[in-house]
């Protein structure tokens, strides 16, 4: 198969995305009041309701329409006053019901939209519609993605199928079914098809999951299931515009998987189509380890489901009132936040946009900013030494017992230059440690560094003295062995002395 990159040259790529996220962090699932969790004994967190028994009558959760109004507003879309729930028929374990409770034509949201900045090599996979939109920067663009609609409905239960492959149904020998998660309230996005790269579907995805994110309408987890997304591609000619026949990618759980699921398709497909074949509207499954897609099945059409309204649920009507207090509640977005840190606290772009995106870490960014000033110390901090040392651990940052207080006060240390960067890793390590405050610290372990000039030209003196033939080679132009000076220096200090100030002092010595 040829490479994404020469295929999109030929072809353009026409990719829609569903996106299905499980409402976690609400207590009670969508129609009755069992509660909502993970790692629970199986088929315990069930009743009549979501097993679906004759006679059992389902009750809206209003937490639940808050947080897809929520949603909607955040995304651009019109909140619908009336919105109706539909049944969805059809027939497979891991639902007792036998139909899944959704919405109809009229959702809840309909009609927003993302912006999506494209950069980097991301923005390389669009090979050549140059100019076509507006740049961002050199090699990057603007990209505006169209949300159709965002609706409600249940979650299914979880089969696990024992024997077989890969956890697959073909080949096992029997399967169990955990209705747990039955009725867990699940919103679905779909997009418009203005994707054209796998690269942009995967930057849609991670800006969707900082949003929810941050709305703390779910802990979008990839991995345990709470955030999924299934895809539909298809190619048609550069400069055609009618659409191609789409497949429908299933198995994307993760950013990576969404990405290369995506890039094996298009390429697939433009095989199938330069070969002089057709592309069959079907679901296709993606493999990550032997990274390739395979059918699973023909697709089926709408009618199939007999999708009718649900004769159980009256129509759901929102007042003025209710929508205008979901809007209230609505907090900083991550791109008003990135213009935020750029515009009133001068962080570079890329730092602002990885804070903006990182709910937990940029409210801990804001509170230790009202108690120092220093924002790009503060801001490396938090995205460098912090960050690595809770991946590296595996914590959450509200469990790694640091405060903003803290942080702010070790970024004032750095600030004024009491200690060097390397030392503020230290400080910041003994920090976790022993939860004691970074001045106490660098008290006790006389962690401060030289900032005494006088001091540090009397020891960048007395180097100099020592190493004759090294003084003379520089100022016959070997100008690196400045290194080695530095590096004499610091020595002398055991390593406490202002890198920056050594630096100048030794300039202005041998350049003298
Ligand atoms: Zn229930």
């Amino acid at each position: 198969m040829r490479e994404l990159q020469a295929v999109l040259q030929d072809w353009e790529a026409v990719i829609g995305l569903e996106v299905h996220t499980e409402l976690t962090t609400l207590n009670t699932k969508m129609f009755c009041s069992c509660p909502i969790g993970f790692g629970a004994e199986p088929n315990t967190h069930v009743c009549p309701v979501c097993l679906g028994m004759p006679g059992a009558l389902p009750v809206p959760n209003r937490a639940a329409i808050e947080s897809i109004v929520l949603a909607g507003l955040a995304t651009g879309c019109e909140i619908m006053k009336r919105s109706m729930f539909y049944r969805k028929n059809y027939f497979y374990p891991d639902m007792s019901k036998n139909f899944q409770t959704t919405q109809g034509p009229v959702a809840f949201c309909m009609g927003g939209n993302l912006d999506l900045e494209v950069s980097g090599n991301a923005a390389g996979e669009r090979a050549v519609l140059a100019g076509t939109r507006p740049t961002v920067e050199e090699g990057g663009y603007l990209t505006s993605i169209g949300i159709t609609r965002i609706h409600m409905e249940e979650d299914a239960g979880k089969m696990i199928h024992v024997g077989g492959t890969d956890g697959r149904i073909s080949g096992a020998a029997y399967s169990l079914v955990d209705y747990n998660r039955c009725g867990t309230p699940l919103i679905e996005l779909v997009t418009e098809p203005d994707l054209r790269t796998p690269a942009e579907a995967r930057l849609f995805l991670q800006k969707l999951r900082q949003i929810y994110l941050t709305l703390a309408i779910s802990d979008c987890s990839m991995e345990e299931g709470s955030l999924r997304c299934d895809g539909n591609v298809s190619l048609r000619p550069r400069g055609a515009t009618e659409l191609g026949t789409k497949t429908e990618l299933k198995n994307m759980n993760s950013f990576k998987n969404l990405h290369d699921g995506l890039a094996y398709e298009i390429c697939r497909q433009a095989e199938v189509l330069e070969g002089g074949g057709t592309v069959l509207q079907e679901t296709r499954h993606w493999e990550p380890t032997a990274k390739r897609t395979i059918s699973m099945r023909v697709k089926e059409t709408a009618d199939d489901y007999r999708l009718f309204p649900e004769p159980d649920l009256a129509p759901y009507d929102l007042t003025d009132e209710f929508i205008e207090a979901v809007r209230a509640r609505l907090p900083e977005l991550p791109d008003a936040k990135k213009r935020r840190y750029i515009e009133l606290w001068g962080l570079p772009a890329a730092d602002a946009d990885n804070l903006a995106g990182q709910p937990g870490l940029s409210t801990f960014f804001d509170e230790a900013l009202t108690l120092c000033d220093k924002a790009r110390p503060i801001a490396n901090l938090l995205l460098n030494e912090v960050s690595a040392h809770l991946n590296a651990n595996g914590i959450a940052l509200a469990k790694s017992g640091l405060t903003p207080q803290g942080i702010a006060e070790l970024a004032a240390l750095l600030a004024d230059d009491t200690i060097s960067s390397k030392q503020a890793k230290e400080v910041l390590s003994l920090m976790i440690e022993s939860g004691k405050a970074p001045s106490l610290i660098v008290a006790e372990h006389g962690l401060q560094q030289v900032s005494d000039s006088d001091a540090l030209e009397a020891i960048v003196l007395e180097v100099l003295a020592a190493n004759p033939d090294k003084v003379a080679e520089y100022r016959g132009g070997k100008t690196g062995l400045l290194g080695f000076f530095v590096g004499q220096v610091m020595k002398m200090t055991k390593g406490q002395g202002n890198p920056r100030l050594i630096n100048e002092i030794l300039r202005k010595r041998l350049d003298n």
